[in-house]
């Protein structure tokens, strides 16, 4: 099972390019493989970033962006296994660098986009036009972290729709950022079952929901993400996350459930999706 980096581990990586990244100009732009500008072209990418300064850094659920000085922004997105990288230029490239990104002044430092798999992405675009050229991005649903979500938005989205809670969750037009890992240990910290439909919530259940969603993400962040021994997760120095450590629940199918202590924790597969909890703490 791989599942992407999710809300925590795009925003380590936001954090690392924002204290490092902001105010430097790109100075020359290689890409490799095709595969990874796959909505543009080599040359898209290159003319975008070559002689461009990054503004900002902002992400939208698992969507990385830097705003450029031109008005486009880059997206970067690390799908299964894209890692973003900064080095010395003379540091040996890794394998798998697609595309390197020197930036001009000192202290010198080349962003690689490393990703053995390729199902990842850099595309620089026009934010005017992100409904054409990045729909996927404009449809996202709420940020929880970025746009804030409030418990009546939460209440609003879950008993507006009858859906699986599990489903709901990972639904990015509904809710951005949460993928199978967090989703998993957010609905045990809530007590409430995957496939609770989402209109029989009560009121002390979304209050549980809300205050979870927040407080495992925000927990993850601070741990720097979750570093599995089945994915390429790193942060822009290279290191891995620690929140792995924290789990309750993903990943430890017939495992003692850590918060009863009694049942142990049960895994389904559903639409290829495995989805792990506790049958006793979860109802
Ligand atoms: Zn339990």
């Amino acid at each position: 099972m791989l599942d992407v980096p999710e809300l925590p581990e795009v925003e380590t990586v936001r954090r690392g390019l924002d204290a490092r990244l902001v105010g430097r100009t790109f100075a020359g732009v290689e890409v490799g493989r095709e595969r990874t500008v796959r909505r543009t072209s080599r040359q898209a990418l290159i003319d975008g970033l070559t002689g461009a300064t990054v503004l900002d850094t902002r992400r939208r659920g698992k969507y990385l962006l830097l705003g450029l000085d031109t008005g486009d922004d880059v997206m970067i997105h690390l799908r299964m296994s894209g890692r973003v990288l900064l080095h010395h230029p003379s540091e040996p490239r890794p394998a798998h660098t697609h595309v390197a990104a020197l930036l001009a002044g000192a202290p010198e430092l080349e962003l690689r986009f490393v990703d053995p798999r390729t199902f990842g992405e850099v595309v620089v675009f026009d934010p005017v036009n992100v409904a054409v050229e990045l729909p996927d991005l404009a449809r996202l649903g709420v940020d929880p972290i970025t746009d804030g979500m409030d418990r009546s938005l939460l209440r609003h989205i879950v008993l507006g729709r009858r859906r699986q809670l599990k489903a709901l969750l990972l639904d990015q037009h509904v809710i951005a950022g949460i993928g199978n890992i967090y989703c998993d240990e957010i609905l045990h910290a809530a007590r409430v079952r995957p496939d609770r439909l989402s209109d029989t919530l009560t009121g002390q259940e979304i209050t549980r929901l809300h205050a979870q969603i927040h407080r495992v993400l925000n927990e993850a962040i601070d741990a720097g993400g979750s570093t599995l021994a089945d994915t390429q997760y790193v942060d822009v120095e290279g290191n891995g996350g620690q929140f792995q450590l924290s789990h309750r629940v993903y990943d430890r199918a017939g495992e003692r459930c850590l918060t009863c202590t009694k049942a142990r924790i049960t895994r389904v597969v559903h639409a290829g999706r495995s989805t792990c909890f506790c049958p006793r703490c979860q109802r």
